[in-house]
């Protein structure tokens, strides 16, 4: 199947419980369909492996960053779509991250901080107001937002569905995925 795809990373940044990992695994879906070569990096299950023993200091957080970064460059030179979903907080680690790869698209995954702490999906928020968990991004550690991402999706206003294809459609314009009806 032609799926007229080129290699690029996109990289889902946000809060927790904002939505990255779920909004990725639909692109997944997506991507699948089309028969597009792709790999997923959640930040969740990288630290379990890849970095795992890093902590969430600056710098814990930024080896963090760097490492994942490292892989999702080898991956996207060969061609391969990387879904990196990983809250990496600062600004700074982000751009480290573009500039090291040609082939960069930053999806800032965007919800008010309220709404995830409503979601609490792992529960973690409850756990950081009552001091259990130390250093939690947007309870008791920073989130530097990106400033110019080249896809910003509003989950507390967009469905999944419309945060999916306004990534693909993204892709799509900026010539790293065939436009649908091409490759059909
Ligand atoms: P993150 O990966 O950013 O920590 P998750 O994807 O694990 O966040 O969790 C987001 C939660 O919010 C999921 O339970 C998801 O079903 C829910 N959710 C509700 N509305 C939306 C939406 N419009 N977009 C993305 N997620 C949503």
């Amino acid at each position: 199947m032609a799926t007229g795809q080129r290699g690029v990373t996109v990289w889902f940044t946000g809060l927790s419980g904002s939505g990255k990992s779920t909004i990725a695994r639909a692109i997944e879906t997506k991507l699948r369909k089309r028969g597009c070569q792709f790999e997923m990096l959640d930040g969740d299950i990288i630290r379990t492996n890849l970095t795992k023993g890093l902590g969430f200091s600056k710098e814990d957080r930024d080896e963090n960053i760097r490492r994942i970064g490292f892989v999702s460059h080898l991956l996207t030179r060969n061609g391969v779509i990387v879904l990196v979903s990983a809250i990496s907080p600062y600004r700074a680690a982000r751009d480290e991250v573009r500039d090291r790869i040609d082939d960069f698209v930053e999806v800032f995954i965007d919800a008010p901080l309220d709404v995830c702490e409503e979601r609490d999906v792992k529960g973690l928020y409850k756990k950081a107001r009552t001091g259990e968990i130390k250093q939690f991004t947007g309870i008791s550690d920073p989130y530097e937002a990106p400033l110019n991402p080249e896809v910003h999706c509003r989950t507390d206003l967009q469905t999944v569905e419309e945060s999916a294809d306004q990534v693909i459609g993204q892709l799509e314009a900026l010539g790293y995925l065939a436009t649908a009806a091409a490759v059909a």
